[in-house]
């Protein structure tokens, strides 16, 4: 995949272009207004969902407050059952690590379950500079990486394509990816995924090395957890000798029974289904069945910082269900794109300045500003994060990042007024200057471009304060 997020312009710009684009417009309006309809339906047959919500962060908050130990607790697991497990502070680290892995096998090529968290270390470009093949094995991964093209959703990272679309991608790049497509390949969504299945298994049979994330890391037994829809993450996951899993640290959670939770709220949450029918564990290495060599990543990248974050650090909760996107007024209306992020619409809003850090680029600082606040996302947010407030309190850090030293009209304005206000003195000077002052500034080029569409109230003859003296305290 040669297309990257990096150097997108900031939403404002992005989201025009994206905006323009009614064919963009209309795949995504169908897509969203469809599986928003299928959570809509499933959730409302669960009658303790919002306890369960409430159990589902309660858990993540637990598992957050507690995360140093869980992780401890998570790599003595690994390791008592024959993984070795790799420290990543950065996208740099991480990459190294899983390319001297391949390297190591002597492998030229690596098949890959869907993972949003290699995507945003930039894993295959990584491998890609060294030599390394890394193929996606998700049909819509698939897709976007044959199409030369970006994920714009996270559960459905191909949702701007329509079906014609994909079958025209097929057709063209296929062949110089392995398995060609076949000739008469019509876009009927059987013979696609068919076209995708006898391509993908070849490349299933000979990689010697795979490479996953993982929804979920429980630490009492240290067994990862990989939740799909397709089979391909349990081909990936059992048939190479050697499996690589990079997991984010927020994927920890303390016990089987917490697992329980997440189990529940995730499939109706994202794909609108009462259970997802592929729910792949591994705990290690098993002999004679499976990768016969465990590696797992644990990634921080940014995610310390975000746990620093008091009013943030809910973002950490996320099991990218991705129900707040099919929800967002902006996401149904922008796709993905426009938020230059593997993490998009709502959640990507926040997580990304949250990693990142506000201040750190105009991009990022876009983000949380991509919202109306309405919060929709709050609403079916399976583990309750409050987006908005989220939102809200990244505007203010944005804001904070840039005053540096020279601030802003608004803020002389403010200042000016609270010196004015905290003085009577202060402020009777200030009035008797109103009048002289208004009519001096109406005539400044900055007032007149003001005043073009807006009234300018004239200034009263004399304050309040001075009628009040005047009349001798109001009265008659
Ligand atoms: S923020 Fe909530 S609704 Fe959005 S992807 Fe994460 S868990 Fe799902």
């Amino acid at each position: 995949m040669s297309a990257t997020f990096v150097g997108m312009p900031v939403f404002p710009v992005a989201a025009r272009q994206a905006l323009a684009n009614d064919q963009l417009r209309r795949n995504l309006a169908h897509a969203t207004g469809t599986i928003r309809a299928k959570r809509a339906q499933v959730v409302a047959e669960v009658a303790d969902w919002e306890e369960l919500r409430q159990a589902g962060a309660d858990i993540k908050d637990h598992a957050l407050a507690t995360l140093a130990d869980q992780l401890e607790l998570l790599e003595q697991r690994l390791t008592d059952a024959g993984a070795v497990v790799h420290w990543a502070r950065d996208a740099e680290q991480a990459c190294r690590i899983v390319g001297d892995i391949a390297v190591g096998h002597g492998a030229d090529e690596v098949v890959k379950v869907k993972s949003m968290v290699t995507q945003e270390i930039g894993l295959n470009e990584a491998l890609g500079a060294r030599g390394i093949a890394a193929w996606e094995t998700d049909l819509a991964e698939l897709i976007v990486q044959l199409g030369d093209d970006l994920p714009s959703h996270i559960l459905v990272p191909a949702i701007h394509r329509n079906r014609t679309e994909i079958r025209d991608i097929f057709a063209e790049k296929m062949a110089a990816a392995g398995r060609p497509a076949p000739a008469d390949l019509t876009d009927d969504p059987a013979r696609l995924a068919e076209a995708a299945r006898l391509h993908l298994r070849e490349k299933f049979l000979r990689a010697k090395v795979a490479v996953s994330g993982a929804n979920f890391a429980v630490a009492e037994t240290g067994t990862l957890v990989v939740v799909e829809s397709e089979g391909n993450g349990r081909m990936c996951l059992t048939l190479p000798e050697v499996l690589v899993s990079v997991v984010g640290i927020e994927k920890v959670v303390p016990t089987w029974a917490d697992l329980d939770v997440f189990l529940r709220l995730l499939p109706r949450s994202s794909t609108g289904e009462r259970m997802n029918p592929y729910t792949s564990t591994w705990t290690g290495v098993t002999p004679g069945d499976g990768p016969q060599q465990v590696h797992v990543v644990l990634l921080d990248n940014g995610r310390t910082r975000a746990l620093a974050d008091q009013v943030g650090r809910q973002a950490l909760r996320c099991i990218r269900c991705s129900a707040c996107l099919n929800v967002c007024p902006v996401y149904e209306r922008t796709g993905g794109h426009a938020y230059g992020s593997v993490y998009p619409g709502p959640i990507g809003a926040i997580l990304n300045p949250l990693l990142r850090g506000p201040g750190t680029d105009a991009q990022t600082d876009s983000l949380p500003f991509a919202s109306s606040l309405c919060g929709a996302c709050y609403e079916v947010c399976p583990v309750k994060i409050d987006i908005p407030s989220v939102l809200v309190d990244l505007r203010a850090q944005v804001v904070d990042a840039h005053r540096g030293g020279r601030p802003k009209p608004e803020a002389l304005a403010m200042r000016g007024a609270a010196t004015a206000f905290t003085s009577s003195r202060r402020l009777g000077l200030l009035e008797r200057l109103t009048r002289v002052g208004l009519a001096a500034a109406r005539r400044l080029p900055v007032a007149r471009a003001w005043t073009g569409s807006r009234d300018l109230p004239a200034a009263p003859r004399e304050s309040f304060r001075a009628w009040w003296r005047r009349t001798n305290a109001g009265a008659r």
